[in-house]
């Protein structure tokens, strides 16, 4: 059922076009300043963690798609994986093929605790959601999967590591669902594959509204910034680690230091 009163994007200052994703807004909830980092397009090297990760999502989309993949053919199908479209993060890994034995055993042991998960009601794996609610602010996330459920649909996020925090997250996919379908998701969820941590959560439309206008304000923080050349505020926390600007940065040194005790 169409939303009521209608949803309305606020309204942001005008400036050069930007993309923002759910990547780079969850970071701009932590600390804005490495949000702009990314947005000048500092990123932090390729992780292994991160690969594992990216490829059991790939081979948990494979499932849903085409069905179980029997467990002597996993191997190849995560060799088809990387080969299909990891092959670069491979590459910037500086994993040699002899070592990846252990990642696809690692890989092998998350997907026998996602085959345990509820998978009835699947729509559809690797959703990709874009919409332009004000002009030139693009808004892109893609949710790992959509299934049924009692008056809607289910969004699902599932993590490879521990589940951290995942509600910015989830608000940003539950708005982009609102822009793009005009409904507000039934559930929103995201799952530790690795540890079975679970977070759900009924979205309201108070959450849509509060979304939407965090969203705004990020917009224009991160093109002001860009515009001014300046820097945003820097909030420290155990994120700083693996931040790509730490080496610059003097609260986060200050924020590892202490965690190092
Ligand atoms: S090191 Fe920490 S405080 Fe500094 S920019 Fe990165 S996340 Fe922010």
């Amino acid at each position: 059922m169409p939303l009521d009163p209608p949803f309305r994007f606020p309204p942001v200052a005008a400036g050069e076009p930007l993309v923002l994703s759910a990547s780079t807004y969850v970071s701009f909830e932590r600390c804005p300043e490495q949000a702009a980092g990314r947005m000048r397009g500092t990123y932090g090297p390729e992780s292994r963690p991160a690969f594992v990760g990216g490829l059991a999502h790939r081979i948990f989309a494979r499932h849903l798609k085409s069905g179980e993949i029997a467990d002597a053919d996993l191997a190849s199908a995560c060799r088809e994986e990387i080969g299909g479209s990891m092959n670069q993060k491979l590459a910037a890994l500086g994993l040699k093929p002899s070592q990846l034995s252990a990642v696809i055993e690692e890989v092998a042991g998350l997907y026998q605790r996602f085959k345990t998960l509820r998978t009835e009601g699947f729509e559809g794996a690797e959703v990709a959601l874009e919409s332009e609610p004000a002009d030139g602010v693009v808004l892109r996330g893609s949710v790992d999967a959509v299934f049924a459920e009692d008056g809607g649909v289910r969004l699902v996020d599932w993590k490879t590591g521990a589940l951290g925090d995942p509600d910015a997250q989830l608000a940003f996919y539950t708005l982009l669902w609102v822009i793009e379908k005009d409904e507000i998701p039934a559930l929103i969820e995201a799952v530790s594959v690795k540890t079975g941590e679970r977070s759900e959560t009924v979205p309201s439309r108070a959450l849509v509204d509060d979304t939407a206008v965090r969203v705004a304000s990020a917009v224009d923080a991160l093109r002001s910034s860009w515009d001014s050349g300046g820097s945003l505020d820097r909030i420290a926390g155990p994120w700083c680690r693996w931040c790509p600007l730490l080496d610059e940065c003097s609260e986060g040194a200050a924020a590892v230091d202490l965690l190092d005790g």
